[in-house]
């Protein structure tokens, strides 16, 4: 099972938000194998993200064993470490990463939630994310039981505000939680965590910069509400670092952004080991939601970014509900016309 080739395409995605999601934002990336099996997985950055797989990873994966996938992700990290570490290059990784863990499934014929594990078909339930009290309530009446609100960009008081008045809506059964988006200093992150608190808000996320580590050591040991972060983190040695710290409640690797299903399954390994949850960013997405099923005690699936239409088959969360499919690896399907795209 050599490997053959490795392409990176970005899709268009005509409805994605025009800001960095769509100039750096999610590419394709597949490995063809001389046995004429292809494994796709999706990872970020763009051009740039194109561009180190297309050079570096590619000259050092072909011609390889692809089954050896955790011994070709520390060759691959080794190779970009001198320029990457986290962003770009971890990201552009993780699409390599998730190709060949889709390729593992395919070759065994199993989806990958039987190979790590786990079981197909079994109802997980999903979260949903929004951008204002309206969207989480119209959430609400779509059957999710359980929501989160975007609450950054706004002083403590307006964000409290705009919890009571979900939780006002939603009853005290629905899960709330909250995402600040790393636009917070520490006096207003924790102003509203102490607010959040009346209202039950089962976490806040990302409330100081994603480097603040001083910051999040702060709020660990002060906020009354759970303090949530990591889809801006990279690989798993770094989240071990977090873990160590003991700086948060929840962790929320991005399984496309962090290093693939490799470092995933790593993270939910040590999760174990500290006591702490894993809740994947986007996690109702394929990448994510063959692990969560697989190796979550308690699975909890956010829901995707609907403009990535170019991901074929993917499951539906249907009344807050969410299923892994039967089909080999991660199950999904790409149109041909893709790989057309100008680059
Ligand atoms: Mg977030």
């Amino acid at each position: 099972m050599r490997i053959i080739d490795v392409r990176a395409v970005q899709p268009h995605s005509p409805t994605a938000p025009q800001d960095w999601r769509s100039w750096l934002g999610q590419i394709l990336v597949r490995v063809d194998t001389d046995d004429g099996l292809t494994g796709y997985g999706v990872g970020g950055g763009g051009k740039a993200g194109i561009h180190v797989v297309e050079t570096v990873l590619r000259e050092m994966l072909v011609g390889q064993d692809a089954s050896d996938v955790e011994a070709l992700w520390t060759q691959m990290y080794r190779k970009t470490l001198a320029f990457g570490q986290k962003g770009l290059a971890v990201m552009a990784i993780s699409g390599a990463d998730l190709a060949l863990w889709d390729l593992r499934g395919k070759r065994e014929g199993k989806p990958l939630v039987e190979a790590l594990g786990g079981r197909a078909g079994e109802a997980m339930m999903a979260y949903k994310t929004g951008w204002s009290p309206r969207e989480v309530e119209t959430g609400n009446a779509q059957g999710f039981r359980a929501v989160k609100l975007q609450v950054g960009r706004q002083d403590a008081a307006g964000a409290i505000a705009q919890v009571r008045q979900v939780r006002q809506a939603l009853g005290p059964d629905a899960q709330v939680m909250t995402d600040a988006f790393m636009s917070w200093d520490l006096e207003t992150a924790l102003q509203a965590a102490e607010g959040f608190a009346e209202y039950g808000v089962g976490w806040l996320e990302e409330p100081l910069p994603c480097d603040d580590l001083a910051g999040y050591e702060h709020l660990a040991l002060k906020s009354p509400v759970p303090i949530a972060a990591g889809e801006h983190e990279y690989t798993a040695v770094a989240f071990e670092g977090w873990m160590r710290r003991e700086l948060l409640a929840v962790y929320q690797p991005d399984v496309c952004w962090c290093g693939g299903m490799t470092e995933l399954v790593k993270i939910y390994e040590m999760a174990g080991r500290y006591g702490v949850q894993v809740r994947p960013h986007r996690g109702a997405e394929v990448w994510g939601l063959h692990a969560i099923a697989a190796l979550d005690p308690e699975p909890l699936a956010e829901s995707g970014r609907p403009w990535m239409t170019w991901v074929k088959d993917q499951p539906e969360i249907v009344d807050g509900e969410i299923r892994v499919t039967d089909r080999p690896g991660f199950g999904v399907t790409f149109d041909e016309g893709v790989w057309a795209l100008d680059k």
